[in-house]
């Protein structure tokens, strides 16, 4: 497309002289009123001639102002003089400083963005625009797009911080997860998780306050293990998930729900706390989790109980009796003795959290379990978080959604709705959603196969694209910059005691004012898969102190997307964080064999030149890899190669065994040498060391 002169003229009011002499002298060679003008030339001179808009304000600041030594009528004593002018000195420099550290103002945009679109939400000029590209080697015309990298740097220079607005997913459910008039929210029942060292009797625990308290009389006396179950007492009611322990609650998180209110530590009063009692501890601090302890089996012989309270207080859970917070009950598992005590706690904890919720809107809530079941297809066990849930509505979870077909409860019975903390068994999803997975109820069902149709596109995406959201230390100082990350979590293992408490105290005082460190866990021990779940939904790195992740931890980590360091000098740890938090990291490069090849013969060809007939003996040798001649083991040169043929024929690559002709753009080849090729990447730092 493209537009005369003299109809962009008066398209912009005014006369073809008067934009023939503005187009001049923004250098564009225009013969005359007839002459056409493509759209960008268009749309140049079009922001150019629009009127100036205010510029965005960057900080108010006051006109900056050296203060005059006070007049004074007496001549100031040498030392008072000395004083002042340090002082006036001092407020320069914090003016420089401030100076130095402008505010960035947050810019609202869409990604990816055109550049004249850019070059608008900055009020600057297209060709201005264009230029700083050009500067940083962004070859680029005002019609192309800029993905978030570059816009962001972009932006950063004039000022700005890029604020995307939410997706339509993101406000869409957001507007579901909203719990609606305060006044109609209702108290809701607490749901609880066992965790503790493993035999310290969650199960037992879980099995007695089902068997006794659950009044399954009505439906024949047959429990059913849908993943959760509920327990109505006088006082109200408490649901219990079914997956003890702290692996399942914190895989659940790392798939984003926090499903649970009150953790329950179980420490057998015999034992006392031991490493899983440590982890299930900091698992649940991590989740921002109530903790009520039961100290089980008080039925035994010999059990010392302010033993128990004494370990429970160094690990900051003072028993309410000694003047802290947490409660602390003594239970069996065996006699039943202190069970009702325990619930009747759950309940006064789930009074003080106030835990509510509306009954009377579409219903949200967190998949607990599923599974694929041959007859009934799909089968997902939920827990109503917020809403009512029923029969026929449309549900989504994850990738998933679909009408629910049929509805069962922790008994067995079918149901026809299910309210807050209700866990029920649902049937009709198109698929099985992952436990964790959030489930919405979706009144329009196209909005629904939007939603997922997104969804599996950005997953895609992301899975080509490379790219993480979890925290390295590489991506640190990228993350902390546009605000991403404000706290880098850590999770340590060590080899002993001592090293692994240094390490902590130092790590934790690197904390500055932009970003701090916490520690989320800290232990003596191999780095296990529990140590990467707990990392994976925390967003922690995790380090390792002469000590090395087990290999289903290694699997898991990288799964997971989550980084190891492994150390063996505690102040090396220390430089290298305090590096990443400075943006001073230095990527490790790491070359990836691909394949070698022997060079038999050796041919000039006109034209293309030096060529190396080449058998490859072993891997492959793609066209785009990078190559080393290596002459007695020595590497002679480095390079791209300039081309790869079979006879006359281009590769793309070739394989093991077959014959082809190398040209390195290098004269000095040999009869004898070998060509290797190998693959540059960038990768974490002395990971598996
Ligand atoms: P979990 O690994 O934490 O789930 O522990 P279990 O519930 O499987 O219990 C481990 C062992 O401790 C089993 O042999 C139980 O019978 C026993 N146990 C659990 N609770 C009690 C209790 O209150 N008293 C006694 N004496 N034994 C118990």
């Amino acid at each position: 497309m493209s537009i005369r002169v003299h109809q962009l003229a008066k398209e912009l009011g005014i006369t073809s002289k008067e934009l023939i002499d503005k187009l001049h002298s923004l250098k564009i060679d225009v013969k005359g009123h007839m002459s056409a003008l493509n759209d960008d030339t268009a749309f140049l001179v079009k922001e150019e001639l629009k009127p100036k808009k205010e510029k965005p304000k960057t900080k108010e600041k006051a006109p900056k102002k050296i203060k005059e030594p006070v007049v004074k009528v007496k001549e100031p004593k040498a030392e008072e003089k000395k004083a002042e002018e340090k002082k006036i000195e001092e407020e320069k420099i914090v003016e420089i400083k401030e100076e130095l550290k402008p505010e960035l103002k947050a810019l609202k945009i869409n990604l990816p963005i055109a550049v004249k679109e850019l070059a608008i939400k900055l009020e600057i000029k297209p060709a201005d625009l264009l230029k700083k590209l050009l500067d940083k080697k962004v070859l680029v015309t005002i019609n192309q797009a800029l993905d978030e990298e570059v816009a962001r740097l972009i932006c950063e220079e004039f000022g700005y911080s890029i604020e995307k607005p939410p997706s339509f997913e993101e406000s869409f459910l957001a507007e579901l997860d909203k719990a609606g008039d305060p006044k109609k929210l209702k108290l809701r029942a607490p749901i609880v998780t066992f965790m503790g060292h493993v035999d310290h009797g969650k199960t037992s625990l879980l099995d007695i306050i089902r068997k006794t308290k659950v009044a399954d009389k009505e439906a024949g006396g047959i429990t059913q293990h849908i993943g959760a179950y509920e327990v109505m007492l006088p006082k109200g009611s408490v649901t219990f998930l079914d997956t003890p322990g702290h692996a399942a609650f914190t895989a659940m998180r790392a798939r984003g729900a926090n499903a649970t209110d009150i953790v329950v530590l179980v420490v057998a009063a015999d034992d006392g706390i031991m490493p899983q009692t440590i982890e299930a501890i900091d698992h649940a601090r991590a989740a921002g989790v109530t903790i009520v302890v039961a100290i089980n089996k008080i039925d035994k012989q010999n059990i010392n109980l302010d033993k128990v309270k004494k370990q429970l207080a160094d690990h900051d859970l003072i028993p309410v009796e000694w003047g802290g917070k947490t409660i602390t009950v003594g239970v069996s598992a065996k006699t039943g003795q202190g069970i009702d005590s325990l619930l009747e706690m759950l309940l006064l904890e789930a009074e003080l959290l106030e835990l509510k919720a509306n009954p009377d809107k579409p219903a949200i809530g967190i998949v607990i379990e599923a599974e694929l079941s041959k007859g009934k297809g799909p089968i997902a066990t939920v827990l109503v978080s917020n809403g009512t849930l029923r029969i026929g509505d449309i549900v989504m979870a994850g990738l998933n959604y679909g009408r629910i077909k049929a509805m069962l409860d922790d008994k067995g019975r079918r149901v026809l709705e299910a309210g807050p903390a209700k866990p029920v068994e649902i049937l009709g999803l198109s698929g099985v959603p992952q436990a964790g997975e959030k489930f919405y109820v979706i009144a329009d069902e196209k909005k629904a196969r939007d939603i997922v149709a997104t969804r599996q596109m950005e997953a895609e995406r992301k899975k080509l694209a490379g790219k993480t959201s979890k925290v390295t230390l590489e991506e640190l100082y990228n993350k902390i910059k546009v605000g991403e990350v404000k706290e880098l979590k850590i999770v340590i293992k060590a080899d002993v005691q001592g090293s692994l408490e240094a390490i902590k105290d130092s790590l934790e005082k690197l904390s500055t004012e932009e970003v701090k460190l916490s520690v989320i866990h800290g232990q003596v021990g191999d780095i296990n898969e529990s140590d990467v779940m707990l990392a994976s939904a925390s967003n922690a790195i995790i380090i390792g102190f002469h000590i090395n992740p087990t290999n289903e931890a290694k699997a898991l980590a990288k799964q997971e997307e989550v980084e190891i360091r492994i150390y063996s000098i505690i102040y090396e740890i220390v430089n290298e964080i305090q590096a990443a938090m400075e943006g001073m990291l230095e990527p490790v490069i790491e070359e990836v064999f691909l394949g070698r090849a022997e060079i038999r013969q050796v041919f000039n060809v006109s034209k293309i030149g030096v060529v190396a007939g080449c058998f490859i003996l072993k891997g492959r040798i793609p066209r785009d890899a990078i190559c080393k001649l290596i002459r007695e083991k020595e590497i002679v040169f480095k390079g791209k190669m300039s081309s790869l043929k079979h006879f006359k024929d281009d590769l793309k690559e070739a394989k093991e065994g077959f014959e082809c002709g190398i040209s390195l753009g290098f004269k000095d080849i040999q009869k004898g040498d070998l060509i290797e090729a190998v693959e540059i990447r960038k990768v974490a730092r002395r990971l598996n060391k």
